[in-house]
């Protein structure tokens, strides 16, 4: 993954392990003639060499048992997971219950689930913990990939990729003037990557740099190897090695502890690069937490879905809307898709497609599980997106080569299949979602709002934000109420972020969205997947159909109205001429809705920028776009945005929360940087003074 753009030969897929089995289900990976764990005591090594050596049971007894307390291990090479089920099973034992465990683990070469599974098998002990983990073992496609434990309090960061790529991306910047800045740190590491004779990329200098940008005074850090040549590279980055006893027959292995001191930032001599190569107007500032109350402004699925990623982090959270309650507005659909596109072209928009996608049916998935989403609520009866033969071709046959190998990401099937897959006649070759389908927004937003640690302020109409200068506090105004203060807030209330001073410079169109529900007839009740065309049609609940959507650009009028009702029956009538029926108008009902999108249909997600000092600071950009800025960006202190998710929020929200949620509790972030770069709202700024608009 590199800074300015991701050059992947397939960006949906990567080389899995080669296993070779022996003995008593014991896995070796071809690709290094090596193995994964001691065949004779593979869990006993893992707790000697990785947990005892960084000391985690004793660091564990005495962290403070309260929200904020998060211990974050970073890993390299995931392998079969065994080193994460033994640090989870011992972090139940031992850590705080109101702590947060996160695991940051890379992994080049995954292992097939089935593969997961039967090395895991061997350990009984483990089962409740693997059983877990295969059950929620992601598609296995390049990047990051987000799993939750125990109702958030153990986080899986598994990064798909070469680990010096992933954890250059974890950090903050490769900007050599801030390349010590960061918001978020490892308290140990696990260096698991294979016989660094076998595998000497596992070990190189260049990681080395990575992790030790990544740790702090006190990391520490295990491993099984003795080799002089690794002791003396991170020696000389500032960690503390010393060699002990290894596992059984092992002779020695080596541990160590980060304690060098870091250059002030801006202290370094280097040469700040051109713009274009890594500029850091995004690097946030650290920050403080105070006493982690959270006003959040917009009950929409963006708000609620980062409400609900706060409380889970032990925030309290008031979620404030104008509307009466819950997803009243654009998100109160009563069926909403969970959709995406993807494209065979690798770049932004089709990796963020792509991970937000693959977290949303993982969050749906276990909201299901966990029967916040009820029967009725959601369907995840697959997903049919029609190909038009003469425009799409190309696409499909590139994309049918590029997917071969993850059909449970998505097929790409002929006419045939797809009538056969969704129960009527189709005309045209599909991609096929087999893992996704609808959820009911609204009754989502209900769900999710109800968390013991969200209360809610209906009926409240924001006019203004400010923050004291002494105690950073921010105060929230509302029109006829007292005001409400909070330490952060996170504006989550779509296009009417243009009426606070401090976001209305953001660039947001509306787009006008009508939705039609129509009884169901003899042909449409055999419909069992949702059918998307230009526009969609999800099967029958309650016997009746929702169909969707107009798309009506800088139209701001949500009344409902018969012409739209008629445009989204023709446009279904056209791309699926077997579900024609004479509509009765009568039999007719839906809502309208506007859209907030961006100029480059990513949504706005992170910290909000200070417009008047990014002109200040940046300005020289209007005359020279390559400028070598070197400082990093002025944003609002605890100010933050969620916003512009258009009409894929059912599919954007859940990832783009935990994103806002992690920046906020300066956690591992479930993105790299080039993509929190893309999302981050202060783009459009940079983009307009480079071609000085501004
Ligand atoms: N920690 C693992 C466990 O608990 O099962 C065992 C790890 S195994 C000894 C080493 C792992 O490192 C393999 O899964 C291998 O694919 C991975 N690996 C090797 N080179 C890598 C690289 N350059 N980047 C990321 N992962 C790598």
């Amino acid at each position: 993954m590199a800074e300015s753009n991701v050059k992947q030969t397939n960006p949906f897929t990567l080389q899995c392990a080669d296993i070779q089995w022996q003995g008593d289900n014991i896995p070796t990976a071809r690709q290094f003639n090596d193995i994964y764990f001691s065949p004779a005591r593979g869990l006993e090594e893992t707790e000697y060499v990785f947990l005892h050596n960084n000391d985690l049971a004793n660091r564990w007894r005495s962290l403070l048992n309260e929200p904020g307390s998060v211990f974050c291990i970073g890993e390299v090479g995931f392998g079969t997971g065994l080193n994460f089920l033994a640090s989870w099973r011992l972090w139940q034992h031992v850590g705080p219950n109101r702590g947060y465990l996160h695991f940051v683990s890379v992994e080049k070469y995954p292992l097939e689930v089935a593969d997961l599974k039967r090395s895991l098998s061997r350990w009984a002990s483990l089962a409740p913990f693997a059983t877990q983990l295969v059950n929620s073992y992601p598609t296995l496609a390049p990047g990051y990939h987000l799993l939750k434990f125990d109702q958030g309090r153990v986080v899986l960061h598994l990064l798909l990729g070469d680990a010096g790529q992933c954890f250059e991306q974890l950090s903050c910047s490769s900007h050599p003037a801030l390349a010590h800045h960061t918001n978020h740190t490892i308290d140990a590491w696990f260096l698991d990557g294979f016989a660094p004779a076998k595998n000497p990329q596992a070990w190189h200098d260049s990681l080395f740099q990575h992790i030790a940008k990544l740790s702090k005074p006190g990391t520490t850090l295990a491993t099984f190897t003795a080799a002089g040549r690794v002791r003396r590279a991170l020696q000389g980055l500032g960690f503390a090695m010393e060699k002990v006893p290894g596992f059984d027959n092992k002779r020695e292995m080596l541990r160590g502890s980060w304690s060098a001191v870091r250059p002030p930032h801006n202290a370094t001599q280097q040469p700040a690069p051109r713009i274009k190569s890594s500029a850091p107007w995004y690097v946030l500032p650290t920050r403080q937490c105070g006493s982690r109350h959270a006003a959040i402004i917009g009950a929409g699925l963006a708000g609620v879905t980062t409400a609900y990623a706060l409380a889970q982090r032990g925030w309290k959270v008031t979620l404030i809307d104008q509307q009466a309650g819950v997803a009243q507005k654009a998100s109160g659909n009563p069926q909403g898709i969970v959709y995406t596109k993807l494209s065979p072209k690798p770049g932004k928009l089709n990796d963020f497609a792509l991970s937000s996608f693959l977290y949303a049916l993982r969050y749906y998935r276990q909201l299901a599980e966990q029967q916040r989403l009820l029967p009725g609520q959601y369907d995840f009866c697959g997903l049919l997106q029609l190909v038009e033969q003469n425009k799409e071709q190309h696409n499909f046959e590139a994309l049918q080569q590029l997917l071969a190998e993850r059909p449970e990401l998505m097929q790409c099937v002929d006419a045939n299949q797809a009538s056969q897959i969704s129960g009527i006649t189709l005309e045209h070759n599909a991609y096929y979602y087999p893992n996704t389908g609808w959820v009911s927004p609204v009754a989502l937003c209900q769900q999710l709002s109800q968390h013991q640690a969200v209360s809610t302020r209906f009926d409240h109409r924001i006019i203004a934000l400010s923050q004291a200068t002494d105690s950073k506090a921010w105060t929230i105004e509302c029109e006829h109420q007292s005001a409400i203060c909070a330490d952060v807030v996170v504006i989550a209330n779509s296009l009417d972020a243009k009426h606070f001073c401090q976001s209305s410079h953001l660039p947001l169109k509306a787009i006008r969205g009508q939705i039609t529900e129509l009884p169901s007839t003899n042909t449409l009740t055999a419909l069992k997947s949702v059918v998307c065309h230009d526009g969609y049609i999800t099967p029958a609940t309650g016997d009746r159909h929702c169909i969707g959507a107009t798309f009506n650009i800088a139209d701001h009028d949500t009344t409902v109205r018969a012409s739209d009702h008629q445009c989204n029956i023709d446009s279904l009538f056209r791309a699926i001429p077997a579900a024609s029926f004479t509509v009765d108008p009568a039999a007719v009902t839906g809502r309208a809705g506007l859209r907030c999108v961006t100029p480059d249909y990513l949504p706005l997600v992170g910290q909000l920028p200070v417009y008047e000092y990014f002109l200040h600071d940046y300005a020289r950009l209007r005359k020279d776009a390559n400028w070598p800025i070197d400082t990093a960006g002025r944003y609002y202190d605890g100010l933050y945005i969620n916003i512009g998710h258009g009409s894929k929020g059912l599919t954007s929200s859940p990832l783009c929360s935990e994103l806002l949620a992690a920046i906020i509790n300066s956690e591992p972030p479930p993105l790299p940087r080039y993509l929190r770069t893309a999302l981050n709202p202060a783009r459009f700024i940079i983009r307009d003074l480079i071609r000085n608009k501004l």
